[in-house]
């Protein structure tokens, strides 16, 4: 008997921030008939292993480094303070789950249908889904489809032993705090854990192949954030020679929950060796096609497999979308719930929204290193690329937050902050931003405005500071 099929006008697949955003500008706003399939839990990665157990668990590491600071301000704490990671680790999942739920709530309001499964292309517009309980397969089909999948985090390829290893998947699973750890990788994933981990008294290893990390970032950061790091107590291995092989000597639990008892010895393409208790793979991510059965719809793909889409997210297929991460295109969650938007005002929304589209251009983000960095735009070497050294005037400005006045002067744990601002053309036009400090996770989404309405520095000298800030001085640079 031939699979029962559903109709629908709008197919999104994956139910991460892409995906609602999407589906719910198409369904809550339009009215559009639309379904959500999920092969996975309800929120997607920034929900479950990504932006929200990231942020918690750095709120986390910050107050063991607000009582660190507490003693220069003359604060007395008892010996041993001491915390419970699991405790914490089951507030966190709690949370979490009262995500999840809530994602499903606004789904189900807003009349779109979660069909919790796995959906494969069949034909361009027609898709097979098992279903995750493992009820009878069905199809479905619609004019519209938007691929909305995400990524996962990669392990590297021809390295014997990888997958004794963890990726930023399991780390989310840890709540047992592990006496040592390796970070392979020098991205955001890389930076943002292993500072987590050492300011909660992890040896903290950061095994990076050049000399900084955070590479794609503006020289700046990575030369201070890479030389802090050290100087907090991250043994950051500059041009490392690689892994040979990780040799598991003893298994940790198969959840990961509990590293303490894991050992692994990790063998270095120079021969050198390192015993450890975990060691995490931060080396990118991939797109996650598993199981879409792309190749059944001839869609255009670029090198690592990404989908190719044009600035509206249309793929090589008509009535094929794709957002966020499996398209490669700046991998940020507020990315891919902004195009999931936009491409639900284009496809459903009234007639002045038949152009509307992300603009890819100036979108900020912030890195939660210790301390934490943001950045928008060009970084200085970008911009002497695009429009040549002579049109370039760059502002930099270094120095020590007001929080840091109480502590004695040969104290490394404190901060720096340093800030830039690249400047294009006569009218110093802002085209790069990128600070880095104590609180500037929260000040870069206000710059982040003025420097996507195309703010120029005068702009920015015409706004009178706010005292006493650190902010103040990205408005009173010379
Ligand atoms: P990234 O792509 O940011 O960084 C991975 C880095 O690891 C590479 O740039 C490379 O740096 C290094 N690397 C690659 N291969 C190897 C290897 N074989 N051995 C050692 N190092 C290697 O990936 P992440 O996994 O850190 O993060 C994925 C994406 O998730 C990010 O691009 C980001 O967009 C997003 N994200 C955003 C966050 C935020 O907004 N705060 C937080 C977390 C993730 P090099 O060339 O210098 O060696």
């Amino acid at each position: 008997m031939a699979p029962i099929t559903k109709q629908y006008d709008y197919i999104v697949i994956g139910g991460g921030s892409g995906g609602s955003g999407a589906a719910r500008r198409a369904s809550g706003w339009y009215g559009a008939k639309t379904c959500i399939i999920d092969a996975g839990v309800s929120g997607g990665c920034c929900v479950n292993v990504g932006c929200v157990p990231k942020k918690m668990t750095w709120n986390f590491a910050s107050i063991s480094e607000a009582i660190a600071a507490g003693k220069h301000y003359g604060y007395k704490f008892g010996d041993g303070n001491s915390f419970d990671f699991k405790t914490f680790v089951d507030k966190r999942d709690a949370r979490i789950k009262v995500l999840n739920g809530a994602y499903e709530n606004n789904w189900a309001k807003e009349g779109i249908e979660l069909i919790h499964g796995t959906a494969t292309f069949i034909s361009e517009h027609e898709m097979e889904v098992k279903p995750k309980d493992g009820s009878e397969v069905f199809r479905v089909t619609a004019p519209h489809i938007c691929v909305a999948t995400g990524s996962y985090p990669t392990k590297p390829e021809g390295i014997k032993g990888s997958e004794y290893g963890i990726t930023s998947d399991e780390y989310f699973a840890i709540k047992y705090l592990p006496k040592k750890m390796i970070f392979v990788g020098a991205g955001y994933i890389a930076v943002e854990l292993a500072g987590v981990m050492n300011a909660i008294g992890v040896e903290t290893h950061l095994f990076i192949r050049g000399d900084t990390f955070l590479r794609k970032f503006d020289p700046m950061i990575q030369e201070t954030l890479t030389k802090h790091y050290e100087e907090i107590g991250v043994h950051v291995h500059r041009n490392h020679p690689g892994i040979k092989e990780v040799i598991q000597l003893h298994g940790g639990d198969e959840e990961h929950s509990d590293p303490r008892e894991k050992k692994l010895k990790v063998i270095m393409n120079d021969g050198s060796e390192m015993e450890t208790n975990e060691l995490l793979w931060a080396i990118g991510r991939g797109p996650e096609d598993r199981g879409l059965g792309l190749e059944n719809i001839d869609i255009k793909r670029n090198q690592k497999g990404h989908i190719v889409v044009d600035k509206y997210q249309n793929s090589s297929v008509p009535g094929v979308y794709a957002i966020g991460d499996i398209t490669g295109q700046a991998e940020l969650t507020p990315v891919a719930i902004a195009a999931g938007r936009q491409l639900g005002n284009r496809l459903f929304g009234p007639p002045e929204f038949k152009d509307a589209h992300l603009d890819y251009d100036r979108i900020p983000s912030v890195v939660f290193s210790h301390p934490e960095c943001g950045t928008t735009g060009l970084t200085e070497p970008q911009a002497i690329e695009k429009y040549g050294k002579e049109n370039i005037k760059v502002y930099h400005t270094k120095f020590s937050a007001m929080f840091y006045d109480v502590y004695p002067p040969e104290e490394k744990k404190k901060e720096p902050t340093e800030f830039k601002i690249v400047c294009q053309g006569p009218r110093e036009e802002i085209v790069g931003l990128h600070i880095l400090g104590r609180g500037v996770d929260e000040m870069m989404q206000g710059f982040g405005v003025a420097v996507k309405m195309g703010a120029t520095k005068k702009d920015f000298d015409s706004c009178v500071a706010i005292h006493p800030t650190s902010a103040e001085e990205l408005v009173t640079m010379r």
